[in-house]
């Protein structure tokens, strides 16, 4: 039977046979179809990965080179292009829309080998951090059924999770890869903002949306990292630093400066044992010679408030090109319908519910009575955070904190308080809005039999030290 456990390992497996990639492509398609309770995947490219697999496996007996991916079966979150495929943001608006072209993350995937095995479930337009805001129903925690996956990549995670591939891409604009990283107990990396090329990514608010990428293993995250990362004509803001090879440079034996947020630590939302559990991992870091040390973050109360006024202004300007007439859904018209009935019956009927309070409220906080008391003073705060953060990492290799404040909570719980439901991205929002990269990792188990994780922030582009800190960490067993 077919097992995996790192890329590296599946390499070797191929080595010795012939139709490696077609017996693993077969595999996940098996698994994917024994776990659709899970509603992970909402379209399976079944007949594509095959073809790929075999084209694969019969190069690889030619002797052809590899790519670094070769035979990785990977699943993409629904707002990731992949040519001649539906995508569609889990939303009605999008319905029936196929892809025209890859994005760049797909196209440097291909061209290492990989397989696209399928698209995967989350909240509609990456809004949400439950998964329970898809058009195509909840994606269900692997671990226990009544239970979110976290979201708004809940299909990724889970697919990562449940063994119905190798490794997924997410999306993560406040914490769309980490959180749900932390609900199924696996790794989820949000690299810095401008590391991977967004060309091809349905953006949600645009100066925050990083690609990210869910696995089981450090090895592998910095092996697709180093694959989808780096320049690109197609998008502007993209560094053009080089990408270093992160996978080879895993490995170190440094002592680290850690700094973490006392009012994190503290802070009333946060469950008791999260916090316990943290704390002693500090203590356990400290007695291994590292050096951790609380620092002042009086500005966490505000990271909520700001990642949510400045997202909703972006969202609703970028969800304004989906209007009935270009892409995707369009509504039934009467005689008597004009122009715009067409705009607002296409939108209010293809958005749901959460898109559509996330578009109100950004042109609201954009309209010009309200721009200077909302807009302008988040821009404001969002300088003053990057500020803090610039001055933190003067001293500090990386910030440790808990990912979210609870373990994973019941499928329906917070759906109909949009506000608790928003005050758990407490953790992850920060990275965002200062740009630079953040993993999840999973350390803990609750006493509740739940996993969950352990977020560290590293400096803009210092994902080097973001991945050795993990791998040190995830490899102390
Ligand atoms: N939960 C956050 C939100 O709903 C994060 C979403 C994301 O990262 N895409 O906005």
């Amino acid at each position: 039977m077919f097992a995996f456990t790192s890329i590296k390992e599946y390499h070797s497996f191929l080595a010795s046979n012939p139709a490696g990639c077609t017996v693993a492509v077969k595999h996940y398609l098996g698994k994917i179809e024994e776990n659709k309770h899970l509603n992970a995947y909402l379209e399976v490219f079944e007949a594509d990965a095959l073809q790929q697999a075999a084209q694969l496996d019969a190069d690889r007996q030619a002797g052809k080179p590899l790519g670094k991916l070769h035979g990785v079966v990977i699943a993409l979150k629904d707002v990731i292009c992949y040519k001649g495929h539906k995508v569609g943001a889990s939303s009605k608006i999008l319905d029936g829309f196929t892809s025209i072209y890859n994005a760049t993350a797909t196209e440097k995937l291909l061209a290492e080998g990989a397989i696209i095995i399928g698209r995967n479930n989350c909240d509609e337009f990456a809004m949400g951090s439950s998964n329970e805001n898809s058009a195509f129903g909840a994606v269900k925690n692997a671990i226990d059924n009544t239970l979110v996956p976290g979201g708004s990549s809940g299909g990724s995670a889970v697919a990562v999770q449940a063994d119905l591939c190798m490794v997924s891409l997410g999306s993560d604009t406040g914490g769309s890869v980490r959180q749900p990283a932390d609900f199924c107990g696996v790794i989820g990396l949000k690299p810095s903002y401008g590391r991977i090329s967004r060309y091809g990514l349905i953006a949600y608010a645009s100066s925050f949306d990083q690609i990210g990428i869910f696995s089981k293993t450090i090895d592998d995250t910095a092996l697709v990292l180093e694959v989808i990362a780096g320049a690109d004509n197609f998008d502007s803001t993209v560094s053009v630093k080089p990408v270093p090879e992160y996978s080879k440079e895993l490995t170190t034996n440094k002592k680290y400066r850690f700094a973490y947020f006392k009012e994190a630590l503290e802070h009333e939302g946060l469950d008791k044992e999260i916090a316990a559990q943290t704390k002693a991992y500090i203590e356990t870091l400290k007695a291994e010679g590292h050096t951790v040390e609380a620092v002042d973050f009086n500005l966490l109360p505000y990271v909520v408030p700001t990642y949510y006024i400045l997202t909703t202004a972006e969202a609703s300007s970028n969800l304004s090109r989906f209007d009935g007439v270009k892409f995707g859904y369009r509504a039934e018209l009467n005689k008597e319908d004009d122009l715009t009935a067409l705009y607002k019956k296409s939108r209010s009927e293809g958005f749901g519910k959460e898109v559509q309070r996330r578009i109100l409220l950004g042109t609201f906080v954009l309209s010009s009575g309200y721009f200077d008391a909302y807009f302008t003073k988040a821009q404001q705060v969002r300088r003053l955070l990057c500020d803090t953060t610039s001055e933190i990492f003067k001293g500090y290799d990386a910030i440790i904190s808990p990912t979210v404040p609870t373990t994973a909570f019941k499928i329906g719980e917070k759906s109909d308080d949009p506000i608790a439901m928003y005050l758990a991205d407490i953790f992850t929002v920060f990275p965002n809005l200062v740009g630079i990269p953040a993993i999840s990792i999973p350390l803990f188990t609750h006493s509740n039999g739940l996993p969950f994780g352990l977020q560290l922030m590293s400096s803009h582009f210092e994902e080097t030290t973001l991945l050795q800190i993990s791998s040190m960490m995830m490899n102390k067993g």
